[in-house]
C-alpha cells in the first residue's frame, strides 16, 4: 500500500467522522404536542401561600412550623417537604409592591418544568421523564438509584434530596399529576392553580397560557384587565386588577429551551432570583458534545475500516496482475 493512499484513507476517514458529528448534534427539544403547563404572575400574587398548603395537602407532605404556629407554613425555599414555596424580593424600605428600588415583590418557585430538561438529560437510569404528549416532567422513585445527577443538571436548584431517608430520594413537584395524584390525566388542575384565590398561579395548555402571557405585557399599564383564574381555557372566575408595567419578556418562552411553567414579572427576572440563561438548553449542548466524543471514538474504527478496504483492492489488484501474467 502506498503511503499517499495510506493518508488519502485517513482524511476520508476523518471527514466521515466529522459529518457524522454535525448530523448528532442536536437542537433544542420542541415543546410537548399536547404541552400543559402554569403561568405564574409575580404581579397578581399577595403572598398569602395558600398554592403551598395546597401543594402540601395534595402530595401528603408536612408543613414547615415555627414553635407552635400551625395555621401557616413557614417554608422558606424548597426541599423535600416543600414542592412549592413563596419567595420575597424585598429593596429599601420595601414601601411599594411590585418596584425594584425601596419595593418588593413575591416568586413562586417550584419545578418549571423544562421543555427540554437537564434533569432528564443527566438522569442516567431514566429515573426523571419528560412526558412525550404533556411535557410533565415525572419522577420514578422505584428506579432511582440516588446519585444526585439530577441536582446538578438543574438550573433552577428544584430537585430535592432527602437526606434523612435511608433510601435517599429526590423531591420535586409532577405538576400534580404522578401516581397516586393524577389530576391533570383526569381533566382536572394542578393544586396550586386551584387554590390561589387571585389568578397569581394559572393552569392550562402552555400554547394558551403563553398568548395570555403575552396579552398582558401588550396591555396599556393602568388599565383595568379581568385576569383569568383557574384553567386558563375554561376560566371559572376572573380577578379585576389595574395592568402594571410588564417586563416585556415572558420568562419560560425561551429561556434554556423555554419551559412549561412560565413567569411575569414587573421588576426584572433577575432580582427574582431567576439564573442568567441563553436561549440553548444546556442538555442540547451536552448531548451535542457526548455525540462528538462517540464520533471521534469512532473514528480510528473508521480509519481501520478505510484501510482495510484499500489494503484488500490492492491485494486484489496485485492477484489479478499476476493471474494476467500466468
Ligand atoms: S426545573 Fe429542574 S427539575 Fe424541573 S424540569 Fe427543569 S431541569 Fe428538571
Ligand atoms: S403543580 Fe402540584 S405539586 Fe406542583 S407546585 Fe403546584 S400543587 Fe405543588
Ligand atoms: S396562592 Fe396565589 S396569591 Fe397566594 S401565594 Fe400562591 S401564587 Fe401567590
Amino acid at each position: 500500500m502506498k503511503r499517499r493512499n495510506f493518508f488519502q484513507a485517513s482524511l476520508g476517514a476523518a471527514g466521515a467522522a466529522l459529518a457524522s458529528t454535525s448530523v448528532q448534534a442536536r437542537p433544542n427539544l420542541e415543546p410537548a404536542p399536547q404541552a400543559v403547563g402554569m403561568l405564574f404572575d409575580s404581579t397578581l400574587c399577595v403572598g398569602c401561600k395558600a398554592c403551598v398548603s395546597k401543594c402540601k395537602e395534595v402530595n401528603g407532605m408536612p408543613p414547615v412550623v415555627m414553635g407552635d404556629q400551625v395555621q401557616s407554613d413557614f417554608a422558606l425555599d424548597l426541599s423535600p417537604q416543600t414542592l412549592n414555596v413563596i419567595k420575597v424580593y424585598k429593596d429599601g424600605a420595601a414601601a411599594q409592591k411590585d418596584r425594584e428600588q425601596n419595593g418588593f415583590a413575591f416568586e413562586k418557585r417550584s419545578c418549571m418544568h423544562c421543555v427540554d430538561p437537564g434533569c432528564v438529560s443527566v438522569c442516567p437510569v431514566s429515573s426523571l421523564t419528560r412526558d412525550p404528549l404533556t411535557g410533565i416532567v415525572n419522577y420514578n422513585p422505584d428506579v432511582c438509584i440516588g446519585c444526585r445527577t439530577c441536582m446538578t443538571g438543574c438550573p433552577y436548584n428544584v430537585p430535592q434530596y432527602d437526606y434523612n431517608n435511608p433510601l435517599g430520594q429526590i423531591h420535586k413537584c409532577q405538576m400534580c399529576n404522578q401516581k397516586g395524584v393524577e389530576r391533570i390525566s383526569k381533566g382536572g388542575m394542578t393544586g396550586c392553580a386551584e387554590a390561589c384565590p387571585t389568578g397569581a398561579t394559572l393552569f392550562g395548555s402552555r400554547e394558551a397560557l403563553l398568548a395570555e402571557a403575552k396579552r398582558r405585557i401588550a396591555l396599556k399599564p393602568g388599565q383595568v384587565y379581568q385576569y383569568p383564574m383557574g384553567d386558563v381555557r375554561k376560566p371559572a372566575r376572573f380577578h379585576e386588577k389595574v395592568v402594571p408595567q410588564y417586563q416585556g419578556q415572558v420568562w419560560g418562552e425561551k429561556e434554556a429551551g423555554g419551559t412549561n411553567v412560565m413567569h411575569l414579572s414587573a421588576i426584572p427576572y433577575d432580582k427574582l432570583g431567576m439564573p442568567p440563561l441563553g436561549e440553548r438548553s444546556a442538555a442540547s449542548i451536552s448531548e451535542g458534545v457526548q455525540s462528538t466524543v462517540y464520533a471521534y471514538m469512532g473514528l480510528p474504527a473508521i480509519a481501520l475500516g478505510g484501510l482495510s478496504w484499500i489494503v484488500r483492492r490492492n491485494t486484489e489488484i496485485a492477484n489479478h496482475g499476476e493471474e494476467d501474467k500466468s
